[in-house]
């Protein structure tokens, strides 16, 4: 049976190592409690800020980390700044996030970039989440990608993202079923109340979650709609 994946995407938060660490236990304590058997079905991913990825190897069997991004070459070497996905994926990520719209407006990340960095992230083994808002966005930014590959879509329509205005299940489930690929995930304002209908009512396999990522108790809630 397929998995719904509940990522959180904790964008450049929170300030210090003391609150990430924090944040990471107070999410684990709140679901300690679940079935064991529950996590058979849902695949916890949480991506913190890369300076905190070090300290959060050890996340105990139920939670996996990913990453925010990634360099678009599959390689080290003189690159200020970058992190090469190779990297992580030596780190024993097996997640990374990819062409988020935060990156594609606030550093003109293009469809083209998005791309390259999809076969980056592939050739060194992991499994992109990548983010798109539309159709169009979907089709360039995949060029050349066979649908077959190990990667996984995040559908955010730019309106609900960080808003709290969040899709209308109906309009979320048409996008869905236009998306031709087996996993996609919908992200914009999800919250306990409405994290269920994304996946039961419109089709999706699971969730990209800001913002309720960050306060441990709504996301454990969110997670135990799944359990
Ligand atoms: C996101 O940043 O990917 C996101 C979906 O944010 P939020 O849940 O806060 O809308």
């Amino acid at each position: 049976m397929d998995k719904i994946f509940i990522v959180a995407n904790w964008k450049c938060n929170p300030l210090t190592l003391e609150e990430a660490k924090a944040l990471l236990s107070g999410i684990k304590q709140r679901i300690k409690n679940i079935k064991k058997s529950a996590f058979n079905k849902i695949e916890i991913v949480i991506c913190p800020p890369f300076i905190y990825l070090a300290c959060f190897l050890k996340t105990g069997p139920y939670i996996k980390i990913g990453g925010q991004n990634c360099f678009w070459q599959n390689s080290v070497g003189a690159f200020t700044g970058e992190i090469s996905p190779l990297m992580l994926k030596k780190m024993g990520l097996k997640y990374v996030i990819i062409g988020h719209s935060e990156r594609r407006k606030l550093h003109k990340e293009t469809d083209l970039l998005v791309n390259k960095k999809i076969k980056a992230a592939l050739a060194s083994g992991l499994r992109p989440i990548v983010c798109i808002a539309s159709l169009a966005q979907l089709k360039n930014s995949l060029k050349g990608i066979d649908k077959t590959r190990d990667l996984i879509i995040a559908y955010e329509p730019l309106f609900a993202i960080g808003t709290g205005k969040a899709c209308s299940v109906e309009r979320a489930k048409k996008y869905r079923q236009k998306i031709n690929f087996s996993q996609v995930l919908y992200g914009g304002s999800v919250k306990a109340e409405n994290a269920l209908d994304y996946v039961k009512k419109a089709g999706f396999q699971g969730l990209l979650i800001g913002g309720a990522s960050l306060k441990d108790k709504e996301f454990a809630k969110i997670i135990k709609r799944f359990a």
